[in-house]
């Protein structure tokens, strides 16, 4: 699988149903929406707005990306499918509009609720909401469609991956004296500093904007690590949350943490390989698609109906189901392919724990 593959080879070796080009004439919008399953229900996938320096790299990106919410959706027990879109910039600092966005909101009005938009890489809520100017079916903004800005609770999902992690790694349900190593404190990142410090842990961060580390030096007692070196920094958890793609089979020779659990999507280059040598190493491996789960829990469940109640014990869920798969992990390969293997006994089985009215 690589991304010199023609778009059809892509999309059979990875499931995809459906691969959706589009361009704007009046704004220059190019987009994609990737619409990988809706075997348990409508797919809800952010759209990440990113400058990539290919097509290939644009549809690589989006066919991975989708492919990883079908599995997210499913072992978070949401009767919802996967997909995902992407805008491809012009330029690396191509600011946004609202009559591009409003574009992107026509296109994924086009779905009629097959796909739902969110936020991910390069949108936010202003953005959210001029989308959903023109359709109905997207999540996340504050004004014009519901649901805000879901990183708070990507942040809590992962903080009880991290929980069951210790847990399996043979220590107990406790932060205090763990050293946890974050990569990239954004939205997510800093929520994340929050809970940790709240918890008692040892903080060390890094990011390539200076202004999100001051503000988290001047908040929580944190060391600040560079960030060429936070990956291979001496740690309990090692929690990249800035992009993907920054461990692969080299890299975890270079690791010096016992647990791996960080919110970025696709965090291992190749998860197969990757996750085994992980296993090999004796590193805990969270799998990303299961701890990160959180914010589109929130997006869903909202999208689904459910109470606030019911949206904070799904998110709580999170810590069992990660239990459930790093024990399964050791019957298995990696506790990649434990996960791979639960998401998808649900979507053959149509098993979803949702507690939508
Ligand atoms: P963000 O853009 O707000 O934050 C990312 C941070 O990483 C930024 O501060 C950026 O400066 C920093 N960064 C970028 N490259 C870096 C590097 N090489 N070293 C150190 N820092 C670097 O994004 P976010 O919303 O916090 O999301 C973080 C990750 O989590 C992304 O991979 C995203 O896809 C994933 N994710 C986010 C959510 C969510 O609810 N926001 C949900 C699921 C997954």
């Amino acid at each position: 699988m690589h991304e010199h593959d023609s778009i059809f080879e892509q999309m059979v070796d990875r499931g995809h149903e459906r691969i959706c080009f589009h361009h704007d004439e009046e704004t220059g919008l190019k987009a994609i929406v990737a619409i990988h399953s809706t075997a348990l229900g409508n797919a809800l996938g952010g759209t990440r707005r990113w400058y990539y320096e290919s097509e290939e790299d644009a549809i690589f990106d989006v066919l991975r990306l989708s492919k990883g919410m079908t599995y997210k959706a499913a072992v978070s027990g949401l009767p919802m499918g996967g997909a995902k879109s992407v805008i491809l910039l012009p330029h690396r600092d191509t600011a946004r509009t609202e009559s591009e966005a409003r574009a992107m909101g026509r296109f994924v009005d086009t779905f009629g609720g097959a796909y739902i938009a969110a936020e991910d890489v390069g949108v936010d809520i202003q953005y959210i909401d001029w989308m959903a100017m023109e359709t109905d079916h997207v999540m996340g903004g504050e004004k014009v469609s519901t649901g805000g800005d879901p990183s708070p609770w990507t942040a809590l999902g992962t903080f009880h991956g991290m929980r069951a992690a210790l847990l399996q790694s043979g220590r107990i349900d406790d932060f205090s004296g763990i050293t946890v190593a974050i990569q990239g404190v954004g939205h997510v990142g800093q929520n994340l500093c929050r809970l940790l410090s709240e918890a008692g842990a040892k903080l060390v961060i890094a990011d390539i904007n200076k202004a999100n580390i001051d503000m988290m030096v001047d908040q929580f007692d944190c060391d600040v690590a560079h960030h060429d070196d936070i990956l291979k920094t001496e740690c309990d958890i090692l929690a990249p949350c800035a992009l993907g793609n920054v461990i692969d089979g080299t890299m975890v020779q270079h690791l010096r943490c016992s647990i791996l659990c960080g919110a970025s999507n696709n965090i291992l280059g190749d998860p197969e390989e990757d996750a085994v040598a992980l296993k090999n190493t004796g590193i805990v491996y969270a799998p990303d698609f299961v701890v990160n789960a959180g914010g589109l829990i929130h997006l869903a469940g909202l999208h689904l109906g459910m109470t606030p109640e019911q949206l904070q014990l799904k998110n709580d869920e999170i810590f069992d189901t990660t239990v459930r798969i790093l024990e399964n992990g050791n019957g298995a390969s990696s506790t990649y392919a434990a996960a791979v293997n639960l998401a998808k006994q649900r979507i053959a089985g149509g098993e979803t724990q949702c507690h939508a009215n």
